[in-house]
């Protein structure tokens, strides 16, 4: 009996011995593809023949989802298609466009999992996240401004360095921390996306909402009632971003970055995309 029951406790500890051994195994497996995956962005795209890009869908003019085919549409995500049909030729590989909606406070995690290979969405450069991650050249000029109804009375941002002020904000952004230099008085709300920031100025949860003016602007163009009051308080152009040490991807998004910027490409998106809105200086985005 004894020794029957000591062969039994052998034989599941040889099962249980090999299951964790498998599963060790797979584990290891799964890790050094998903390495692999991380190491060359540019070699990922070429492999796969396809570059996805993480575009904003809540942002007027950049990228805002078309409600009824779910595609993004706007600046953004017309330079990210010229930059692949470029980066196509240029390699020689024929590759694809596809988008990934990304959220501001979402995109920096969904280049670092490899859900998205680069991120062209509203991205301004700084220090702090070229830490993280790395940007191209910039693509775009901006800088940050506030939204107000036209009768608020409120001319710009240092009207508001007061507590008796609310100032709308999209967690993720930069827009928080340089209104802590700018109207550190102020008080915050902050949202997580521009629908619900603007729904939330309207009711009056807030006096503006605070942003890159070249976001503002599309915001203003659909709310007559609202503008943008005086100048950008910061300059924060705008890079594409990639994983960190991706240098061959970076080297091949700027040299597609720069031709299109020389064959007119860039500037016939700016017109397509800018051309309209009212109170844009339109020609000053232009690459002469
Ligand atoms: N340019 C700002 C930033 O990079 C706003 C971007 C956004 O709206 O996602 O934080």
């Amino acid at each position: 009996m004894e020794k029957a029951k000591k062969r039994q406790f052998g034989i599941i500890a040889t099962i249980v011995l090999a299951a964790v051994i498998v599963l060790g195994l797979m584990w290891a497996t799964a890790t050094a593809t998903k390495n692999e995956e991380h190491k060359d962005t540019l070699e990922r795209v070429e492999r796969l023949g396809r570059i996805v890009w993480g575009v904003k869908a809540d942002t007027r003019l950049f990228g805002l989802m078309d409600t009824k085919t779910g595609i993004s549409q706007g600046f953004d995500i017309d330079i990210a298609r010229a930059l692949t049909v470029q980066i196509s030729k240029q390699t020689g590989v024929p590759m694809s466009a596809e988008f990934v909606p990304v959220s501001s406070s979402s995109k920096m995690q969904l280049l670092k999992n490899t859900n998205i290979d680069g991120s062209v969405s509203t991205m301004t450069i700084t220090p702090e996240r070229e830490k993280i991650i790395d940007f191209t050249d910039q693509y775009f000029d901006a800088g940050q401004s506030i939204l107000v109804r036209k009768n608020s009375g409120i001319k710009n941002i240092r009207d508001m360095n007061s507590s008796k002020y609310t100032i709308i904000v999209v967690v993720g952004t930069t827009a928080a921390t340089e209104l802590a230099k700018f109207a550190p008085k102020a008080k915050m709300l902050a949202v997580q996306d521009y629908a619900t920031g603007m729904q939330a100025l309207k009711s009056g949860q807030g006096q503006a909402m605070s942003t890159d003016n070249a976001i503002l602007y599309g915001f203003a163009t659909e709310n007559p009632e609202y503008h943008i009051a005086g100048n950008a308080f910061t300059h924060g152009p705008y890079g594409i971003a990639f994983d960190n040490n991706q240098g061959p991807m970076i080297k091949q998004t700027n040299r597609a970055l720069k031709t299109i910027k020389e064959n007119g490409i860039y500037n016939q998106l700016i017109k397509k995309w800018f051309s309209d809105v009212p109170g844009l200086d339109w020609h000053s985005l232009e690459v002469k």
